[in-house]
């Protein structure tokens, strides 16, 4: 975080408290539902939590907010603990919500013995129907005036198992005609005969978000409980249930979830993708989950700084998903070693050059001299990509085409000198002379091209599958409600390449390297890949690739 950027709001209110002695020292949490993997959003979440809990000298805590025993998994902790780590913090503690059960019992039993909570009989719709509208004032339920005791022995029953799914409720007795349709006696507990996956079967009653997320965080003593805008008509009930409980008074501040154009980031429909098939998985490369962003080669870092740049805001809005991609491409200029691939290739022979030499050239890693440099293979016969060769050289044209010199990257000036096609008018092979002496760092010939290209030789070069990827959606808002958001998914996201072949440095390659493939742009190894078979992913093309790449060599 550069120091000259302004204060966001939530910043200026910690700020605020901190100078005024409200607090000491800050602690924020991050509180996913563990019912599927973390996305993009999550990311923003995490970053502010965690940045804010740094940025003043306080803490913050991991806590899963899982009081839904149906659509929670131990799968989906694990996965969320990794990506955390991976984008680089550390939470002070790491905490459940199931935890809290019993304390959260005895709240409730707290608030029925202040009179202010009951135990209802109406069904769902009833008490639905009861509620009113924003404009009609509710109705009391004929139960909303039973005793204390009648009560407490209720709800001790609900939590014994006397009572079938759905067959009561605890409700908050509050109002059923405040104007915030929250308050109209929300429900705080539900009977759920179900099993949890950390608390087993010991709870057949659960608590509704409201009253486990308040509590939970004024059980953990948080200062400053940040949310999503659609919470904010919650706050009032979020204060209430503090304010009667008469327990540590944590506070609720919302800001504008993040929404990006080209994806969706509905954790139900993203679950949709996965079970449906439309995707590979939770990290399918084209996910927006930050496993999917990790496996496709986006780095920490990236993803920490596009969080940095969208900001904090009050107020909803779209961000472009190129602006995640312009930090991703910001940060590989800077990481990714340079080496050489060619995805759609064609073979070039050097007739002058002798049959079976093999020369080790040096090439360079990276923009400059500290990413050191490696050697590459260079030998008569080569693969080049065949998008370098025209076999007339249109206007500007400066690669290979009959007549036409272009530099081999790390390696000569050649000229293409012909080329043979099969019966279908497919170029097979081109054939060029090289000049001895414009070899690449002891150029002695004052020739010079305006053509670089990069190359393999065919020799040396391990064959590769490459997956190259599109958007996962052909329109920028593929929730817009029109249509079902699956009618809009790109089913030419994903394009394999079979045959492509890199340089053989490659075979030492890490999984956690990235690297850019010059002029191709930038890849990493997948999962998948092997020693026997090397997979990569693009993650990202280079912006410009022609024009910009040859500048820099
Ligand atoms: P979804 O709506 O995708 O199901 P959720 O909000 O239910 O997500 P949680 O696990 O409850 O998912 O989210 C954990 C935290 O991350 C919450 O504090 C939530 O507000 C925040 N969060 C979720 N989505 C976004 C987003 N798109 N932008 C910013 N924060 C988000
Ligand atoms: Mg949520």
């Amino acid at each position: 975080m550069s120091e000259e950027k302004s204060l966001n709001f939530i910043e200026e209110i910690i700020e605020a408290d901190l100078a005024s002695g409200k607090y000491q020292t800050i602690l924020t949490r991050f509180p996913p539902e563990p019912n599927g993997y973390l996305h993009i959003g999550h990311a923003k979440s995490i970053c502010l939590n965690f940045g804010l809990g740094l940025k003043y000298g306080g803490k913050t805590n991991l806590r899963f907010d899982d009081t839904n025993p149906v659509k929670e998994d131990t799968e989906y902790v694990d996965s969320i603990k990794e990506d955390v780590q991976w984008l680089g913090f550390n939470w002070q503690n790491e905490l459940y919500a199931s935890d809290y059960f019993s304390q959260l019992y005895l709240l409730a039993v707290d608030l029925i013995k202040k009179g202010l909570a009951y135990v209802d009989d109406l069904s769902a719709e009833e008490i639905a129907t009861l509620k009113g509208t924003p404009t009609v004032p509710g109705m009391d339920s004929p139960n909303r005036n039973r005793t204390t005791e009648e009560n407490l022995q209720l709800f001790a029953d609900m939590k014994a198992g006397k009572y079938t799914d759905g067959e009561k409720v605890l409700r908050a007795k509050i109002d059923m005609a405040a104007p915030n349709m929250h308050l109209r006696d929300p429900l705080l507990y539900r009977i759920k005969h179900a099993h949890h996956h950390r608390t087993g079967n010991a709870w057949c009653i659960y608590p509704m978000y409201d009253f486990a997320h308040g509590q939970s965080d004024s059980i953990e003593k948080i200062t400053h409980s940040i949310c999503t805008l659609e919470f904010i008509p919650h706050r009032e009930l979020y204060d209430w249930l503090i304010e009667k409980l008469e327990i540590f008074p944590s506070q609720q501040y919302e800001f504008a979830r993040l929404n990006m154009t080209y994806t969706v980031m509905s954790k139900r429909k993203l679950l949709q993708l996965v079970t449906e098939g439309h995707v590979q998985g939770w990290d399918d490369p084209r996910m927006p989950t930050i496993s999917g962003m990790r496996r496709r080669g986006f780095t920490a870092e990236s993803i920490r700084n596009f969080c940095d740049k969208i900001g904090v805001a009050r107020r909803e809005n779209m961000i472009d998903f190129s602006l995640l991609e312009f930090c991703l491409r910001e940060d590989l200029n800077k990481s990714a070693l340079r080496v050489m691939g060619v995805l759609d290739p064609v073979k070039l022979i050097i007739t002058n050059y002798q049959d079976g030499q093999t020369e080790e050239l040096v090439s360079e890693n990276g923009p400059d001299d500290a990413y050191g440099t490696r050697i590459v293979p260079f030998s008569k016969t080569l693969w080049v990509e065949r998008e370098d060769f025209m076999e007339e050289a249109a206007k500007k044209w400066f690669r290979l085409a009959p007549g036409a010199r272009v530099r081999l990257k790390s390696a000569y000036i050649v000229q293409c000198d012909g080329f043979t096609k099969d019966e279908d008018g497919i170029v097979t092979e081109i054939y060029c002379s090289y000049l001895p002496e414009t070899k690449s760092g002891n150029d002695t010939s004052g020739i010079s091209v305006k053509g670089t290209i990069h190359w393999v030789s065919a020799e040396h070069a391990l064959p590769a599958e490459v997956r190259l990827y599109e958007r996962l959606f052909k329109v920028e808002d593929p929730s817009n409600e029109e249509r079902d958001f699956k009618e809009y998914i790109n089913k030419d996201s994903l394009k394999v390449i079979g045959n492509a072949w890199v340089e053989p440095s490659l075979l030492e390659g890490t999984v956690t390297a990235r690297y850019q493939f010059l002029r191709k742009g930038y890849f990493c190894f997948d999962k998948v890949s092997t020693p026997e078979k090397l997979v990569f992913n693009r993650t990202v093309t280079l912006k410009d690739a022609w024009s910009k790449e040859v500048k820099k060599y």
